[in-house]
Order: C-alpha cells, then sequence, then structure tokens
C-alpha cells in the first residue's frame, strides 16, 4: 500500500522546497523503497512551457515530452522516481478538466464548485502522481502557506490523507529561521505563525524542516516543539549548505529526517543508509583538483536558474572529472558588437544553450566562429546546435545569406527551416517538437565515440530543425551529421570531426545528467576543455607569462 508524504513550504518563497523533496527520495530510496515524486503548482498556466525564463527559470523536459517546472529536474537529478507528465498538476490543467467534463455534461446538472469539484480533480491527480507499485510518493505542494491560491490545494491534501489508513500519510512542513543581526540569533516566530496559517485549515504537520543559516540550539527547538505542536525529535535542522546542493541528503540524514519519515509511516526498512556515493560526491566536490572557465552565451544569463540544468550538467562532469567548472555568463547581444577577443579570452570552452527568437543569435554565431578558429572546446544545445550550422554554412561554406528562418522569415539561404508539422501549429502551450526521440550515432564520428553506443533517446524542444537539403554540402565542407532521427532522416548532431569537441545537438542532453551519473557529451566536453587548458599551459606563450 502506498505511503503519502504532503511537503508545504512556509514563511518565504524560494526555500528549496523541490531539493528538500528531491533529497527526501533519496534517503528512502536508500532505505529500499520505491518512490515517486509530484509537484503541485497553484499558477493558472496549464504547464510552464508558456512562461518565460525570467519568469519561471528553464522549463524542464520530461522523457514523455511534458514540458515541467525546473523543480521536476531537481526530482530526476536526485532520485530514480519515474518522472513524466502525471508528476506535476497545476491550478490551470486541474480547471482545464473540471471545465472540459461540466462542458461534456458529466456532472449530471450539479452545480460545479470549487468544493468538492475542484478538490476531488486534485486528488484524482495526486493517485494518477503515485504509479502503481509505489511505496511512498512524495507531493511537494507549491506556493506558501497563507497564499490565496494554494488553498484549494491544502484542502485537496487534508482530504486525502484523511482517507488514508492510519500513519498512511503524513505532512512535513518547510520553514525559515531569519537570522537576526541587531539581536544576534535565529528567530521562530515566523515559523509559529506559517504552522498557525496550517492549523487553522486542518493541517497539522508532523515533521518540520527548518531552514537556518546557523546551527539551531536546543533551546530553539523545545520552542518550536511547545508551539508547533510537533515533537523536539521531529523538528529537523536543515543548516545552509556549504559547496553544493547535493549535501542536502547527507546532511537531512545526519539530522534525522529519514527516521522521522519512517516512524510515522510505519515503514519497516533496512537501516543504517550507506551514503558513500553522496559522500564521496560532496568530497570531490568540494576539494577539485582543477578548475575551467566555461563561456556560457545566452539571452537569459542574468537568471541562474533559466540555463539550470546546463550549469548542473556541467557541474556533474565537472565533479566526475576532479573539476571545479567555473561559468562565464555572457549575453549574446554583447557578443555581436563588443571586442571579443575581450569578453572570451581566456575561456576553455564554449556552450551555446537553448533559445527562441532572434535576438542574440547574431551575437552567438560570432562567438561560435571565434572559439572554432581557436578550435576551442565548443558545445551547441539546440538553438546553439542551429546556430553552429549558421555560422558554418556562412563562414566556411561561404553562404553568407545563411540563417534560420525563426530569425528571417524570408532568407535565401535557410539552413535551418520550420519543421513541416510545425507549419499548421497556431497554439503555443505543448506544440512544439517534445520530449524523447531516438538518435542513430554514425559510426566513426566523435559523438559515437563519445557515447559508445549507437543509438541513444535524448529529449527535445524545438520547432525548428537542419534543413537537409544543405545536408551533402555542409559534410563536404567538413560539418558531419553524427546523429540522425532516422524515421524521417533530421540530422541531430553535427560535429567537426578534426577538432576535439566542437559538437552541437539538437535535443536537450542536459536533462539527462546525474551528479552521480554525468551525461558522457557533457564529461566529453569538460575533459576536452581540461586538457586544452594544460595544452595551453605547455605552450611557450604560457611559459613567457610565468617567467614575467
Ligand atoms: N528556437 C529553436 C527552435 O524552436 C530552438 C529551440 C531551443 O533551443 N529549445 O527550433
Amino acid at each position: 500500500m502506498t505511503r503519502f508524504i504532503f511537503v508545504t513550504g512556509g514563511v518565504v518563497s524560494s526555500l528549496g522546497k523541490g531539493i528538500t523533496t528531491a533529497a527526501i527520495a533519496v534517503l528512502l530510496e536508500k532505505r529500499g523503497l520505491k518512490i515517486s515524486i509530484q509537484k503541485l503548482d497553484p499558477y493558472i498556466n496549464v504547464d510552464p512551457g508558456t512562461m518565460s525564463p525570467y519568469e519561471h527559470g528553464e522549463v524542464y523536459v520530461t522523457e514523455d515530452g511534458y514540458e515541467a517546472d525546473l523543480d521536476l529536474g531537481h526530482y530526476e537529478r536526485f532520485s530514480q522516481a519515474p518522472i513524466g507528465r502525471h508528476s506535476n498538476a497545476t491550478t490551470g490543467s486541474i480547471y482545464s478538466e473540471v471545465i472540459r467534463r461540466e462542458r461534456a455534461g458529466e456532472y449530471l446538472g450539479q452545480t460545479v464548485q470549487v468544493i468538492p469539484h475542484i478538490t476531488d480533480a486534485i486528488q484524482d491527480a495526486i493517485r494518477r502522481g503515485a504509479p502503481a507499485g509505489t511505496d511512498v510518493a512524495i507531493i511537494e505542494v507549491g506556493g506558501t502557506a497563507g497564499d490565496i491560491e494554494s488553498l484549494p490545494f491544502l484542502e485537496a491534501i487534508r482530504q486525502f490523507a484523511l482517507k488514508q489508513e492510519p500513519g498512511h500519510a503524513m505532512f512535513v512542513h518547510l520553514t525559515l529561521l531569519p537570522y537576526l543581526k541587531a539581536s544576534g540569533e535565529m528567530k521562530t516566530k515566523p515559523t509559529q505563525q506559517s504552522v498557525g496559517k496550517l492549523r487553522e485549515i486542518g493541517l497539522q504537520p508532523d515533521v518540520l524542516v527548518c531552514r537556518c543559516e546557523k546551527p539551531m540550539t536546543p533551546g530553539m527547538r523545545e520552542k518550536i516543539s511547545l508551539f508547533c505542536n510537533v515533537r523536539p525529535d521531529d523538528v529537523i535542522q536543515e543548516q545552509d549548505v556549504e559547496t553544493t546542493i547535493y549535501e542536502v541528503p547527507l546532511d537531512l540524514q545526519r539530522e534525522g529526517l529519514d527516521r522521522a519519515l519512517v516512524q510515522k509511516l510505519q515503514l519497516k526498512t533496512s537501516a543504517p543508509l550507506d551514503m558513500s556515493d553522496w559522500e564521496d560526491l560532496r568530497e570531490r566536490w568540494a576539494n577539485p583538483k582543477h578548475e575551467i572557465e566555461i563561456a556560457v552565451v545566452g539571452k537569459y544569463i542574468q537568471l541562474h536558474d533559466a540555463y539550470k540544468s546546463i550549469y548542473e550538467a556541467l557541474a556533474h562532469a565537472g565533479a566526475a572529472l576532479n573539476t571545479k567548472v567555473r561559468f562565464r555568463k555572457i549575453l549574446a547581444d554583447d557578443c555581436a558588437e563588443g571586442d571579443i577577443d575581450t569578453i572570451l579570452g581566456g575561456i576553455d570552452g564554449l556552450l551555446i544553450p537553448g533559445g527562441f527568437g532572434e535576438r542574440g543569435l547574431e551575437g552567438k554565431i560570432r562567438a561560435l566562429k571565434w572559439a572554432r578558429e581557436r578550435k576551442l572546446a565548443t558545445f551547441g544545445i539546440c538553438f546553439g546546435m542551429q546556430a553552429m550550422t549558421i555560422e558554418f554554412a556562412r563562414n566556411v561554406l561561404g553562404l553568407e545569406n545563411a540563417n534560420t528562418t525563426e530569425a528571417d522569415e524570408n532568407c535565401t539561404e535557410p539552413v535551418i527551416h520550420l519543421m513541416d508539422e510545425q507549419g499548421k501549429v497556431t497554439d503555443k502551450g505543448g506544440t512544439m517538437r517534445l520530449g524523447a526521440y531516438a538518435c542513430r550515432l554514425i559510426e566513426g564520428t566523435r559523438s559515437a565515440e563519445i557515447y559508445g553506443r549507437d543509438m541513444v533517446f535524448e529529449r527535445h524542444r524545438h520547432r525548428w530543425e537542419y534543413n537537409s537539403d544543405y545536408r551533402e554540402r555542409l559534410e563536404k565542407a567538413g560539418l558531419l551529421s553524427a546523429g540522425v532521427y532516422e524515421q524521417r532522416e533530421l540530422v541531430e548532431i553535427v560535429e567537426l570531426s578534426e577538432l576535439p569537441f566542437y559538437i552541437g545537438v539538437q535535443y536537450h542532453p542536459e536533462f539527462k545528467s546525474k551528479p552521480l551519473v554525468p551525461h558522457p557529451l557533457f564529461q566529453a566536453f569538460v575533459k576536452t576543455a581540461l586538457q586544452s587548458q594544460d595544452q595551453a599551459a605547455d605552450s611557450p606563450a604560457a611559459v613567457e607569462v610565468e617567467s614575467r
């Protein structure tokens, strides 16, 4: 029988509820349990796919082609839980389902209301979120206790928990203990008030996880316990991590969170946990032997979350190679005009992430030319791969007008063009080429060598594609097609095989990288960047600098 853990948040947003939820999954998996994770989001968008990265961070794509909240990325990176469209429900998706059913006459004349119809639909979504065979389903409720828009979700989880066997559902509440410099102490009042808000609507947290800058004193634990009606042992401290978010499972285990969870849920599981893989990861993360700098040239570089999975994938690859990866985040437009030598000088590798629209494209192309001519490790992802193809067509093939029709609808050399089936699409939400497709790797290419396989499944999110009319000419000039989607002979990977790493992929490998299992392409990219740094250090120019 599936047990349910509901994770809510209080006091402020951005407390790291997604990471805490993912860490809970890790700890329970370590006890041999089969976990599912789901996020309930109170916004009205049907899914986050139509939101700007500045609104909501990156749009994460699941294997089954769902455009998701970036928290689903944390879930997948940390845990083995199967993540897909069932792992997310939003106010928008719930309402659109209820309204569809109302229009179809399925409510048989009833007045359709928030309670019970919306709350019932939320409970149906929670059930769908836990596939058969799940031991523990973890459900993170987005928003902060006290928000008007989360109320139907909180009411729904209250009702849901009531219907479970005793001890089969529990509530974890994540709060903040703010540190006040003036009084030199952390304050518990916001936590008390936030728990008060939950209790007003009938939710009593079983476990409190308290985010804090400094360690919680025994006195504070007692006070929180007493006023929030939670046993002192179940008041868990989650102190800010020192080096990486991947320390969180270790910290929470040390604080006894997994013990509190299995006790509440009356689960008999093995103990103690073997966390050596995570400990090893923390060790490598904290004490890197090398350091490289990768330039990420994009449109949304001011916001780290906009390319979250890319930064994570680079860091995973770095950790595997005992290397700290520093990011030089560069606004693509700056590369279009500025002094490119100053902007990019000194980097060990260049990565062009995905993107949409004309703005920034010329800057990305200029950066790519600079990197290609210097034989620098260069990685293009989605729009980045398209930009690589355009740059090569213009500057090597001599097709001056080469472009994507996304930037110039009437361009005379459309080396990147709109996919056939996209011509008829008018709706923006959920209509791109989404999710995993098979890609056959071409023998003898660098990409095939890196993957060490002949078939891979990678995730997509795009409307434009490589125009195969140019394939022969591009290949003859040296830009090889290293991977194809065979059903349509669509080129998914381009590479310059004579360079150590100059690879562009139409898909998003970053979504499949995990801290304990880095993605092979990211690993090869970081490795090449590291090697080129070593070579540069051996070169006479570098020696000269040193001797000065
Ligand atoms: N805008 C491009 C397309 O739709 C690339 C998309 C992306 O980078 N995710 O094809």
